[in-house]
């Protein structure tokens, strides 16, 4: 029933990734922050020592940044303010990355908008 709720919540905008999945905790995750908003988990494949991805529970059309439209101001800025409790929680805030991929050139592979939040090593620039 919750898989259901969350492709027809999609429906308008693609068809449902694994987040929904994770959202409706068919998938498991570990779980680092969540509201009725948002949730925030660690990635699967780390990148990072902390490696933690913070999505909207519905997607509401932001396959990916580049979908944004005005209404999205909200949950964009909640998104953003969530990377800070989530470096807070995880002891980063002397340094962390927030990386979005946008599309298939920044090789984004789940298209339900996220962030990347990477710590607990030196980070590089220019990322790759
Ligand atoms: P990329 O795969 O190139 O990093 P994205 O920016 O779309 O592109 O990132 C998707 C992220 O989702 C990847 O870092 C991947 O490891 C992560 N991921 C995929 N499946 C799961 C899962 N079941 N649980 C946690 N993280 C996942």
């Amino acid at each position: 029933e919750a898989a259901a709720k969350a492709a027809a919540v999609n429906a308008d905008s693609g068809t449902p990734t694994i987040f929904d999945k994770i959202v409706a905790k068919e998938i498991s995750s570990t779980v680092i922050y969540e509201d009725e908003k948002v949730l925030a988990f660690r990635d699967i494949n780390p990148q990072a020592p902390v490696h933690v991805l913070i999505i909207p529970k519905l997607r509401d059309g932001l396959t990916m940044l580049g979908k944004a439209e005005a209404k999205h101001g909200e949950i964009l800025g909640h998104l953003l303010y969530t990377a800070k409790i989530v470096a807070e929680k995880e002891g980063i805030l002397d340094g962390f990355r927030v990386v979005i991929n946008n599309g298939p050139d920044a090789c984004q592979s789940v298209y339900h908008l996220h962030l990347h939040v990477l710590g607990g090593r030196q980070m590089k620039w220019p990322p790759g």
